[in-house]
């Protein structure tokens, strides 16, 4: 019987070895360092925040792996030897494997700050990170905290996980300044006035928001714990924690230096296939060599691990299925605020491409639609406040609609509960403004919702 060992038993690992399992009787073994259970990453800051347990966030029972025979192993794997096809452990034990897949995920970024070791500093990836962040901030599920309480914190670097990391902390009354090199709020991503709008938001929820502040260095206390940072603008910070989230980066340095080929994450083909024979990556470690258009090379979101794990379960039972995540998609939160985006809306560098922006008077809920200049095709949406039906753009997206046919039809993409006040005429008023157009748009209609036509 071949036996697929995977390295790896977060959202990707998971999702293939219960996809190989549907699909044959191989044996199957996920290795984890970090838990003796697979759990959802995405719901760490609500486990700090008090709103669910740890066992709470367990997808599946823990009898689900030994009723569908699939072997857990808490163990961290220090080296791995591919021409025998075997695992080497940090304890000193092996396994074999027949075929191996790495779904190592990802870990915080580290530019080499001084003091970013220093106690006190830290990233916000894993469940250690979490037990880490209880021990730091007096957390009351934890029997030896720091004796010193923590009143300011500083975090460095704005993204997703920079806001999670600030609304988490300040469920617990403790300030944060958060430091932000661009300028403005996850500026790689965000055009303006969408990265402005967050950082109005969370100003007004009391983050005392630097941009174009860059962080120098950690200053230590005489005990080797961080008590202050300075910025490269030469000011000092007082603070008693320091949160690392400038992004995450594969987790692949275990797996430098030998015959695997490794750029930022482990190269794979479509296939998902490393460059050596029965060795996959999947999720947030691999990186596409040929991205599918409008995707990136590396994308570490919750969705593309599942959709990698699926793909990857399919190829190893018989059917070799290539990865086609088709156009992107996201949402998060920012706070209060609910973020969307469909299809490629650039942070800067419109080349050939416009766009059109409304925001509502209240500062809190926005559109952003980019399109070809010379075509007027639909390039992709951001919209903030406002729930948007995936499904519904995708199709746009993939019969090439023009921005003019979505601005009529607005009203169908719109997934807001019945009686949230809807927003579409008064977008299409401006954009007929703005364009010279005279679209009037159509009302919802859920049979043009439910159908596929
Ligand atoms: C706080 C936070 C919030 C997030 N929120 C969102 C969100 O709202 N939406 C979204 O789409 N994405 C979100 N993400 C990202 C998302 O969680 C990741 O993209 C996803 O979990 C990655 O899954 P994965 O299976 O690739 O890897 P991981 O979940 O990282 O799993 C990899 C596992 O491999 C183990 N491992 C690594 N090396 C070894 C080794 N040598 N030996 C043994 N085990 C090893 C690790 O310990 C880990 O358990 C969030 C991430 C974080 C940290």
């Amino acid at each position: 019987m071949s036996h697929t060992v995977i390295i790896g038993n977060g959202i990707s690992g998971v999702t293939a070895a219960r996809h190989i399992r549907k699909r044959s009787d191989d044996r199957i073994t996920i290795i984890s360092a970090e838990t003796d259970h697979f759990f959802s990453r995405t719901a760490l800051m609500y486990i700090y925040m008090g709103h669910m347990t740890y066992e709470n966030t367990k997808p599946f029972e823990d009898h689900f792996w030994s009723k569908n025979r699939i072997d857990l192993m808490r163990e961290y794997v220090s080296t791995i030897d591919y021409a025998k096809k075997t695992l080497q452990f940090s304890n000193g034990g092996t396994l074999a494997y027949d075929k191996l897949i790495l779904a190592v995920g990802s870990k915080p970024n580290k530019f080499g700050w001084p003091g970013q070791d220093l106690d006190g500093v830290q990233g916000l990836y894993s469940y250690q990170d979490l037990e880490l962040l209880e021990r730091n901030t007096h957390g009351p599920l934890v029997k030896y905290p720091v004796k010193k309480k923590v009143k300011r914190a500083v975090l460095v670097g704005g993204g997703l996980i920079g806001v999670e990391f600030a609304e988490m902390l300040m469920t617990r009354d403790i300030e944060v300044t958060f430091l932000v090199r661009e300028d403005r709020f996850w500026g790689n991503v965000l055009p303006k006035e969408e990265g402005e709008l967050v950082a109005r938001h969370m100003i007004e929820h009391h983050v005392d928001l630097r941009l174009n502040t860059e962080l120098a260095e950690v200053i230590p206390d005489e005990n080797g714990r961080a008590k202050a940072i300075k910025t490269k603008d030469g000011e000092t910070i007082e603070c008693q924690l320091v949160g690392l989230t400038a992004g995450v980066s594969p987790n692949v340095a275990f797996l430098r230096g030998g015959e695997l080929e490794i750029d930022r994450g482990i190269l794979v083909d479509e296939y998902l296939k490393t460059n050596i024979a029965d060795v996959y990556a999947i999720g947030d470690c691999a990186q596409m060599r040929n991205p599918s258009k409008g995707r990136r090379p590396l994308e570490q979101v919750w969705y593309t691990g599942r959709m990698m794990g699926e793909t990857v379960g399919a190829t190893l039972t018989g059917t070799p299925t290539p990865y086609k995540p088709g156009y992107w998609f996201n949402s998060a939160k920012f706070f209060d605020i609910e973020y969307q985006t469909y299809g490629t809306v650039p942070a800067r560098d419109l080349d050939g491409l416009s766009e059109f922006y409304w925001e509502h008077p209240d500062g809190k809920i926005c559109i952003k639609i980019v399109f070809e200049t010379a075509t007027r095709r639909f390039h992709g949406i951001n919209t903030f406040g406002i729930r948007m039906r995936h499904e519904r753009f995708d199709k746009w997206l993939n019969e090439e609609r023009s921005v003019d046919h979505i601005m009529e039809y607005l009203a169908d993409a719109n997934f807001d509960p019945e009686f949230y006040r809807k927003h579409e005429k008064a977008v299409v008023y401006k954009f007929n403004a703005e364009q010279g157009t005279s679209i009037i748009p159509k009302k919802r209609s859920w049979k043009r919702i439910f159908s596929i036509a």
